[in-house]
């Protein structure tokens, strides 16, 4: 299957997601409010999803400074880079909840675990939402009424014990699944047993994301000291037999120090078990570049080259698997904003 993208859109995606913020112009009003996210991988930053060429990018913005500019004229958006033209024609995308034409919702951003890539524990109290049971149902349901709703998903760190999340998290589903029947419901738990994900799938979850992290089982030890390898492979495998193929994704980050070889390993294991993995290059942030560093020493930064060629290579393995992204109706494969997606970036 071709690319919906031409290649070299491709690339200025690639550059564009692994480089600095957006520099907004000081008076340009966006023409809604901009994305808080206390989940995904611009956690704690405002950003914006910027639409060119078919496909999307979430970006940081700032009004102080950016590695691309964001210039308004003759009746059009453009994005610059170094003086020049980088992105002629732009456009802005509102994001429902985190993410566009999805109602994505982090029902908490307090967790007892300390992944040293993750910001949303280091976020201030002042993103703390402390959202109830209902008023993410009423948020889910008055997203569900705005033009270009498609989906809904729950994604959540873990604030007292995986299983209590897990059954909130399952709780919403089948709350949203009896007031929005026929909505594609993801969800992203940190799961521990088999029976959590049979719960999610019977509550009326469709599709489920549990991310192994790193496929470096010592880079795993050292970034996600708290929680068991060996169990989130266990739970995807699960997974693929409840959920089926094409249902069950999992984030690989690259950029913490392995190699190419070994995130395409893990995209091949996991497209075994009928998972498609989300490669998904490392954000460096004021919360977590510190911490990653201490554990993991010196780390080289993701650019578009390697991105692009990771997004190739993961594209020949889920060809050879029968696998394709663009079969997720919710979650990050159908947001397309964070990562090159196979089949349709490249
Ligand atoms: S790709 Fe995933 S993490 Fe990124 S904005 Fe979309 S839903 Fe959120």
């Amino acid at each position: 299957m071709e690319a919906k993208v031409r290649p070299e859109l491709a690339r200025k995606k690639a550059m564009l997601l692994s480089g600095g913020a957006v520099k907004i112009p000081s008076d340009f009003r966006l023409p809604f409010l901009p994305s808080r996210s206390t989940a995904g991988p611009g956690a704690g930053s405002t950003a914006v999803v910027f639409a060119f060429g078919n496909t999307r990018a979430k970006k940081a913005i700032s009004r102080d400074a950016g590695e691309f500019d964001l210039v308004t004229g003759g009746g059009k958006l453009q994005l610059w880079k170094d003086g020049n033209v980088f992105i002629d024609d732009v456009q802005l995308v509102p994001t429902l909840l985190h993410a566009p034409y999805q109602a994505f919702v982090n029902i908490d951003h307090a967790c007892i675990y300390n992944c040293r890539f993750c910001n949303s524990p280091r976020l201030g109290h002042d993103v703390t939402k402390n959202l109830t049971d209902e008023k993410i149902i009423e948020m889910v349901l008055t997203a569900s009424k705005s033009e270009g709703f498609e989906s809904v998903a729950f994604t959540s760190a873990v604030s007292e014990s995986p299983g209590m999340t897990v059954e909130r998290m399952a709780r919403l589903v089948s709350e949203v699944r009896r007031r929005l029947p026929g909505t594609p419901i993801g969800v992203e738990p940190y799961a521990t047993r088999p029976d959590d994900i049979n719960l999610l799938k019977e509550s009326g979850a469709d599709a489920i994301k549990l991310n192994i992290e790193s496929f470096d089982p010592d880079i795993f030890e050292k970034v996600c000291p708290d929680r068991d390898y060996a169990t989130i492979l266990h739970m995807i495998n699960h997974a693929g037999k409840v959920f089926g193929k094409n249902r069950v994704a999992s984030n690989i980050i690259f950029g913490l120090g392995e190699t190419d070889e070994t995130v395409l390993e893990g995209t091949k294991v996991l497209a075994n078990m009928g998972a498609v993995a989300t490669l998904r290059a490392l954000r460096r942030s004021e919360y977590n570049l510190k911490t990653l560093t201490s554990v993991l020493g010196p780390l080289v930064p993701v650019g578009p080259d390697r991105m692009l060629n990771l997004a190739k290579g993961q594209k020949r393995i889920f060809k050879e698997y029968g696998l394709n992204p663009l079969e997720f109706k919710t979650m990050c494969h159908a947001c397309l904003s964070c990562d090159l997606v196979p089949f349709y970036d490249v």
